[in-house]
């Protein structure tokens, strides 16, 4: 076993050592902990750099939580003539692959054929062949319309001709934010979730220097509850920071630049229990109101049906919800293919929303037409790297890194090994339970079973999560509060009915031992809780 496992959790002393001379200076400070950030952390620590990274609300609490899932090529994007993003994305994604067994995992794609549709066999075909290449491999081919409705029960056959199959993969969003930072912590990175970065600090202006240029970092403690006496604030020092806010990478982008070039989209998904939409392989269909590709597919023991794209005119410091216009939308199509199984909003066990960090254009263009690739912007010490895929985060990191270089004020070796997970110590049999533990936890894998308690083993109702995982989070991932552990660590409150109250008692066992919560913690914890699922979990009220 490896001697000592990776841990998150040692917020409070990381925090307290900030306040000394030493322990403010940074060769790098990253501000945002969604895929982009954890990647940039990962590749500045294993360059060496002394890096910090800071997340307003929890790890993977943006964007990076709220995706389809998918770390795919992009087939859309091939469609739209993008070969470049094309090539990428399928690149990166067979590399995640190969390294990251039992997180990212190849699943079946059937693009549905009917009457009268376009793109039809032949164009599909030609592009799912280029798709191929570009990835270096071939497994796509045609099925007819038997092979289509044995695979989707209940799906509708009139029109129907067949389907076009492919791959491309799935993964667990949050947690693949989560085993980037651990390699980042295992290489020297430093990390801090409910750490809001609030203004830069510039350089004064002084008779020979017009000032302006970013030296630090002001942020503040905000992991204090609605009522309590708000967090202690801190200055920090660095050459250089990294602006990985995504969606809300304006803001900080405006302290240097008077420019927005985010259009936020907001994009949602529903969640039903595998056995009301029994699919083991992705669905891929156009939905009728504007010809956008929706898929309906199975995650994690339940199957999803996403997504919508919305410009997004909320407030962003309030958490994304689902409207009652993308709840129709999404039923909409259950409606047209899957009309025998009459499913409605009482059969939702969940519901997620996520906004895009989209470079935009033009605010009239259509919001699918946008493209998805990401942009470097580096502006006075400030890099800010914003768009973009999970799948292709590892390459946005880099060009982020690259562009501090004009900053930084040490050398930074360029990494001779460009893995991005470690290999494992052991290696568990592909599509076994252990190794989808080693893709989730990476090293840690044997002491987390190790220090489960009897029957923490033991999978919960239809999902491949159990209370092992956790206790393990709860002690050594840097958990705050209830929906770090149920929305991000596990996934259990978006699998389970009502946010996956029935599990409230062993939870409260875990937090009390693990967190040192009391009573009263852990009751005001399960109120936030509550208040957070309802409004941003589940369905609108009608
Ligand atoms: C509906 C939907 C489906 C998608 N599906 C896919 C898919 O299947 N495959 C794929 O590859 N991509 C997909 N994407 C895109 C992908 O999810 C995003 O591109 C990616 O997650 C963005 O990561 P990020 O790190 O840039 O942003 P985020 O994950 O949003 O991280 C930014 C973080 O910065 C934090 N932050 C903001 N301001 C501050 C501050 N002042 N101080 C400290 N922290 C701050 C935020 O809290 C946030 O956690 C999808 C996106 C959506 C919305």
């Amino acid at each position: 076993m490896n001697s000592k496992p990776t841990s998150f959790s040692n917020r409070e002393p990381l925090w307290q050592s900030l306040k000394s001379e030493s322990g403010s200076q940074w060769d790098v400070i990253i501000v945002g902990g969604g895929i982009i950030g954890a990647g940039v952390l990962r590749e500045a620590a294993r360059r060496g750099l002394k890096a910090l990274l800071v997340e307003q609300r929890d790890f993977a609490w943006g964007t990076s939580s709220r995706s389809s899932k998918m770390v795919h090529g992009g087939l859309r994007y091939l469609a739209q003539g993008d070969l470049k993003l094309t090539r990428h994305s399928v690149r990166e994604r067979e590399r995640l692959l190969r390294e990251a067994p039992g997180l990212v995992e190849r699943i079946g794609y059937y693009f549905l054929l009917r009457k009268g549709q376009f793109p039809g066999r032949f164009v599909m075909g030609m592009v799912l062949s280029v798709y191929d290449m570009l990835a270096g491999i071939k497994d796509h081919y045609y099925v007819d319309k038997k092979t289509v409705i044995e695979r989707f029960p209940g799906v509708e056959n009139r029109d129907m001709k067949g389907a076009c199959y492919y791959t491309d993969t799935a993964v667990d969003d949050a947690r693949l934010v989560l085993r980037v930072l651990q390699e980042a912590i295992q290489a020297g990175g430093q990390v801090l979730n409910y750490v809001r970065a609030k203004n830069l600090i510039k350089t004064p202006s002084t008779e020979n220097n017009a000032g302006g240029q970013v030296c630090g970092l002001l942020v503040q403690d905000v992991s204090f509850l609605e009522g309590e006496e708000a967090g202690e604030q801190l200055e920090l020092r660095a050459p250089v920071v990294i602006n990985a806010t995504g969606a809300w990478a304006d803001r900080l982008r405006s302290e240097v630049i008077n420019e927005k070039r985010i259009r936020p989209l907001r994009g949602s998904h529903l969640v039903f229990p595998h056995k009301l939409l029994p699919v083991d392989a992705a669905l891929t269909l156009f939905h009728p109101q504007d010809k956008r590709p929706v898929f309906i597919f199975p995650w994690e023991g339940a199957t999803l049906v996403g997504t919508t794209d919305f410009d997004h005119q909320e407030d962003m410091d309030v958490e994304a919800s689902i409207t009652q216009e993308e709840v129709e939308y999404l039923l909409e199509i259950l409606a047209i293919h899957y009309p025998g199984s009459k499913l409605g909003p009482e059969h939702v066990i969940s519901s997620y929303s996520g906004v895009r960090p989209v470079i935009g254009s033009d605010k009239n263009k259509d919001p699918s037409k946008e493209r998805r690739d990401d942009a470097v912007w580096a502006e006075k010490g400030l890099v800010t790297v914003s768009g973009g895929k999970l799948t292709t985060f590892r390459l946005a990191a880099i060009n982020a890194l690259d562009a501090a270089r004009l900053w930084l004020k040490k050398p930074f070796s360029d990494a001779s090994d460009d893995r991005i997970f470690t290999a494992p110590d052991t290696q568990f049999p592909r599509g076994s339970w252990l190794s989808r533990m080693g893709g989730r936890y990476g090293s840690n894998v044997e002491h987390l079973l190790a220090y489960a308690h009897e029957g923490e083993q033991d999978l919960i109702a239809e999902t491949q999560f159990c209370l092992a995982e956790c206790r393990w989070a709860a002690r050594h991932e840097a958990v705050m509060h209830l929906d770090d552990l149920l929305l991000r660590r596990t996934r259990l409150g978006l699998l389970l009915k009502n946010g996956g109250e029935e599990l409230f008692p062993e939870m409260e066992k875990i937090c009390l031992q693990e967190l040192g919560w009391d009573d009263i913690k852990w009751q005001n914890e399960v109120a936030r809780y509550r208040l957070i699922w309802q409004k941003h979990y589940s369905l609108p009220l009608q």
